[in-house]
């Protein structure tokens, strides 16, 4: 049995770092095993269901590296939900309801103000045909309930352990809509059973779900795959991140924040695991480590500073060839190697970058409060060509000459080469600056 996954967004909203968390964790499951892993899009609800957010989760996916093997979109499939729901009406297992949702909430509202669970009574399996036409006759149109076996349903979760739901303890739950619509319920089930989908891995608001959809498997007549439950990310405090959806969009980290696909993944990948969270360059490095056991089951915390300070880590090792694209977006079409390696420790995001660049190779006003020194200092500076030890071999001139030291000798050079008093290491910076800026520079003019 050759494992299948799937990562199934609803294309009402832009994803964010808890979603993509678990496009990531199953994508590692199946790369892992040799497996293969579907994007499913449940758009099954029309009116917030959205082109625009399809097309955003392909490209948040594609941006992080995360591939695809199939594809498939559940409103291409109604006609199928169709053909399954008409068994399940014709097998007893799918029964019509007429209830209004404010008959609904009185219901809700009075067991629990009784102190009861808020579990839908059956009143319509008790209707005759007279009731159902005498209903329908005044315009009432029906929703379909699932009826459960009010037996245990038991599964080994390969987060949670043993899990265990008295069927008594579940509402009956609405699959097919007033309209005709299916629902997420049953849809989600036809679709992992037809696309032999082996492992489901998911978010833990799902664990009542998965009671309910386990017994849908079982009356479809579809295998019933293996379940993990992942707790969901929190902020530092503890609180659900649906407040923060926006700003914690992977649009959002990747277009207003600057984050790497590689921070976000060796973050993600990692968070509420055991093992140790450290920046990864590949995402093969991350499923050779990935194994689902490591997930704890305590309540993972997402610290967007954490996100920053590890994508700066990334940064700092990351080559050339894996920023050019995206120095040249930025208009730095010309940054080469060499630049990069020289910036790149002083950056906590690429668009930094720029700051940089123009440090190097804009007019810059140099900072000259000593010129006597500068004059000195220029007066020692090598022919051209420069590399990687003309600093050394300038400053030890200087140094012998004047007799400065440490910051004496360093800061006003720094200064006056670069407008500034920290930044990337001048032994790196110089041969970029170049002989006839630096000459200007350290005469006090702009260049
Ligand atoms: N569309 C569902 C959601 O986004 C999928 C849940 C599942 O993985 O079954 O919550």
């Amino acid at each position: 049995m050759s494992v299948a996954v799937r990562f199934a967004p609803s294309p009402t909203g832009l994803l964010h770092v808890g979603n993509v968390r678990l496009a990531l964790v199953n994508w590692l499951f199946a790369r892992k095993a040799g497996g293969n892993f579907l994007l499913r899009l449940d758009d099954t609800d029309e009116e917030r269901s959205k082109p625009e957010y399809a097309e955003g989760i392909e490209r948040d996916l594609t941006w992080l590296g995360l591939t695809w093997d199939r594809f498939a979109r559940e409103s291409d499939r109604y006609g199928r939900y169709d053909e399954v729901a008409a068994a399940l009406k014709a097998s007893g297992r799918l029964y019509p309801c007429y209830e209004t949702p404010e008959e609904l909430n009185l219901k809700r509202a009075s067991l629990v103000s009784q102190g009861r669970p808020p579990i839908y009574d059956r009143a319509a399996l008790r209707l005759g045909d007279a009731d159902r036409a005498r209903l329908e006759s005044e315009g009432r149109k029906p929703h379909w309930r699932f009826k459960l076996e009010h037996t245990p349903v038991e599964w080994t979760d390969l987060v949670r352990g043993p899990v265990h739901f008295e069927g008594t303890a579940l509402s009956d739950p609405v699959l097919i809509r007033e309209d005709g619509r299916p629902l997420y319920t049953l849809t989600s089930v036809v679709d992992d059973a037809d696309l032999a989908i082996t492992h489901v891995i998911r978010g833990e608001d799902h664990v009542a779900n998965t009671a309910v959809q386990i017994q849908i498997f079982e009356a479809v007549g579809g295998a019933v795959p293996v379940f993990a439950h992942l707790p969901l990310l929190t902020d530092a405090a503890g609180q659900g991140l649906s407040k923060r959806l926006g700003s914690l969009s992977v649009a959002s980290l990747r277009e207003e924040e600057g984050i790497e696909p590689m921070a976000l993944a060796s973050l993600l990948a990692k968070l509420g695991t055991s093992d140790a969270i450290e920046p990864r360059l590949t995402l093969d490095e991350l499923v050779a480590e990935f194994d689902i056991a490591k997930v704890s089951r305590a309540t993972p915390k997402f610290d967007p500073e954490e996100l920053l300070r590890l994508n700066a880590r990334i940064l700092h090792l990351l080559p050339f060839e894996r920023v050019s694209g995206e120095l040249a977006a930025l208009g730095l079409a010309e940054a080469d190697a060499a630049f990069w390696e020289a910036v790149r420790p002083n950056l906590s995001r690429v668009a930094e970058a720029r700051d940089w660049w123009a440090v190097t190779y804009a007019p810059v006003a140099p900072v000259a409060d000593d010129p006597a020194f500068l004059a000195e200092a220029a007066a020692l500076l090598p022919e051209e060509p420069w590399d990687l030890s003309t600093w050394g071999t300038w400053t030890g001139a200087v140094k012998a000459k004047t007799g400065r030291k440490g910051k004496d000798l360093f800061l006003p050079l720094r200064r006056a080469l670069t407008g500034r008093d920290h930044g990337p290491e001048l032994k790196n910076l110089l041969p970029l600056i170049g002989r006839t800026r630096a000459q200007k520079r350290l005469a006090g003019e702009t260049a």
